[in-house]
């Protein structure tokens, strides 16, 4: 059901390097189409999930089993909120996608722009028991959209918080690297097994998918953040090491010359 036509490849002849072409091209169509039909899966499954908790708060308080309380409304208000995150990225997703990502470009100090992220999410370190630093050579300047740029190191911040236990440490670290600037978030948290690795930035992936829906990801961090960083000319990788801790690192070209800002 739904696999393309094969053409019968005969020998090195030209019929047969058109045959082999088209069969490379239908296989590629298939793998797309496969990746779509996960792609909206999960997607419903990530809006539905929310919003049944929701419908489920509210039919308990309508047949009287629930007191619509303080605890509640704010039980209610998490998943709005985590329905709303999940939608928001899903869109800044499909404008990435359709190469239409708008960055401002203005000059930005990176000593100013990790001390505005880290003030973020110092509230939410505290809570977790995780200690916030950050480090920068003030005279670090970057051409960049600085709200965008909040975006994606807050993402890997807030990834970082919540996979630390108490007592550990995460640290922001800006640092020149060639001619790039590049943007370390370190944690010393439960780290990722090498074979996840690079699955931790494909859509709506998690390691422990219960355990991270609980403490309020999206599951699209990351690739948002890797996005955010080509939007600049730059990119975004990790190391790991399981059991003591991952460093993601944000490079971006110093300059900014590597892209045209757009202006509207
Ligand atoms: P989310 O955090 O919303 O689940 P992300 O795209 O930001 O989605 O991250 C994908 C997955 O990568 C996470 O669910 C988690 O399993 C893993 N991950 C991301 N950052 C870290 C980190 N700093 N330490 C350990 N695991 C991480």
């Amino acid at each position: 059901e739904g696999r393309a036509a094969r053409a019968e490849v005969r020998g090195k002849d030209e019929i047969g390097r058109l045959a082999a072409a088209f069969n490379a091209m239908a296989e590629r169509r298939e793998r797309l189409e496969e990746l779509r039909k996960a792609m909206v899966g999960d997607v419903a499954h990530e809006l539905r999930t929310p919003l049944s908790n929701i419908r489920g708060w509210l039919e308990a308080a309508q047949d009287g089993l629930a007191d619509p309380d303080p605890e509640l409304v704010s039980s209610l208000l998490e998943e709005a909120l985590l329905l709303q995150h999940v939608i928001d990225d899903l869109q800044d997703l499909a404008v990435a996608d359709a190469g239409e990502l708008r960055v401002h470009a203005e000059p930005v100090d990176v000593a100013d722009l990790l001390a505005q992220v880290a003030t973020a999410h110092r509230g939410g370190a505290e809570t977790a028991g995780v200690t916030l630093l950050t480090q920068a050579d003030g005279r670090l300047q970057l051409v960049a959209d600085p709200v965008r740029l909040r975006q994606a190191v807050g993402n890997l911040v807030s990834n970082a918080v919540r996979h630390t236990p108490p007592g550990g440490t995460v640290r922001l670290q800006a640092r020149r690297a060639d001619g790039d600037v590049a943007i370390d978030v370190t944690d010393t948290g439960s780290g990722i097994a090498p074979a996840d690795l690079p699955l931790v930035f494909e859509r709506f992936w998690r390691v422990e998918k219960s355990r991270s829906r609980r403490s309020g990801g999206s599951g699209l961090g990351l690739p948002i953040a890797r996005k955010l960083a080509e939007a600049h000319g730059g990119s975004l990788s990790a190391t790991s090491v399981v059991g003591e801790g991952s460093t993601f690192t944000l490079r971006l070209p110093a300059h900014g010359h590597a892209w045209e800002s757009s202006e509207a």
